[in-house]
């Protein structure tokens, strides 16, 4: 391999091998994501069908263009109060809360994947057209939607629960232990899903990613300056330069997820701002991420001054 010139910190960071570890797990979710994704759009377009073929009032449009205020939809019109007890008809998780503020009603007739919104965590306002939505939308979905009955909640519910750990570990960092329970938890997830061709494709795709070493090795290191460094890598079938690009999108998530945390969870705002805070430490410690992230961390301690 020809020498490349890599930032001191992003080496030191890829040489440990539990960072290396965290990158894994966060593309696994990604890999799941995608394999998903065309099965729910499926499953939710029928659901949908037959919503609204059982119901001549869903077929109406929406007649004062509602809309959510707060996590709460009050006083709307005939056709999004009847969409919202249809809707909570088929929560299947009862205790669980609707999020009413993810969706957009006067699109309910139209867009199955609106609907599918109301199933979601929090956060999914925005988010447009399928392959848009990670694995912890679907995943949310899947656990409360009635559509998906036949699927198992627990395994979903368990790979839910690590992605949390994940997403909320405050060094990044993740031991061969913890891959080892999560690897099975994803197999078991899979195992739902056996008769999906693209789920077959994920769990494949998911097998590689937890076998591959994405550690980086140094064989010759030539000093170019304090932060720059000319070195030989040794590294298996998968490119720095994708590691890095995993490892950006990852932090990216994290990044995106805190801002949105601290903007509507009133709750859980104080965890979330010592979790921006470890975010931030990081940031700080890695010159070429805090370079790289410097736009976006400059908005959240803007947001943040002016609380
Ligand atoms: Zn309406």
């Amino acid at each position: 391999m020809s020498a490349t010139i890599f930032h001191e910190d992003l080496l030191l960071r890829l040489s440990n091998r539990e960072y290396t570890n965290w990158i894994k797990a966060g593309q696994c979710l990604r890999i799941l994501a995608q394999g998903l994704q065309p099965f729910i759009d499926t499953e939710m377009r029928y659901f949908h069908e037959d919503l609204i073929n059982q119901n001549s009032m869903l077929r109406r449009p929406c007649e004062k263009s509602c809309r959510p205020s707060g996590n709460k939809l009050l006083g709307a019109c005939r056709v999004c109060s009847e969409w919202q007890r249809v809707i909570q008809t088929h929560q299947r998780q009862p205790q669980n809360t609707i999020n009413w503020d993810n969706c957009s009603p006067a699109s309910w007739r139209t867009s199955h994947w609106e609907v599918a919104k109301a199933f979601m965590p929090r956060g999914q306002g925005r988010v447009r057209g399928a392959d848009q939505f990670d694995a912890s939308a679907l995943l949310n979905l899947i656990n409360s939607c009635g559509r998906f009955h036949s699927v198992d909640p627990k395994p979903v519910r368990e790979v839910i629960r690590y992605r949390n750990e994940l997403m909320h570990s405050s060094d990044f960092l993740v031991r061969d232990e913890w891959m080892n329970h999560y690897d099975k938890a994803l197999r078991n997830l899979m195992l739902q899903f056996g008769k999906v061709p693209p789920m077959a494709t994920a769990g494949q795709q998911i097998k590689q990613m937890l076998r591959a070493d994405l550690s980086i090795h140094i064989n010759g290191v030539d000093e170019m300056d304090s932060d720059h460094i000319v070195t030989d890598l040794v590294l298996g079938e998968i490119s720095a330069d994708s590691i890095v690009q995993w490892e950006a999108e990852l932090l990216q998530k994290r990044l995106q997820e805190l801002k949105e945390e601290m903007e509507e969870m009133d709750d859980a705002r104080a965890l979330s701002a010592e979790e921006l805070k470890d975010l931030g430490g990081f940031f700080e410690t890695n010159k070429d991420l805090s370079e790289r992230f410097s736009s976006e961390l400059q908005n959240v301690n803007l947001s943040r001054k002016q609380e």
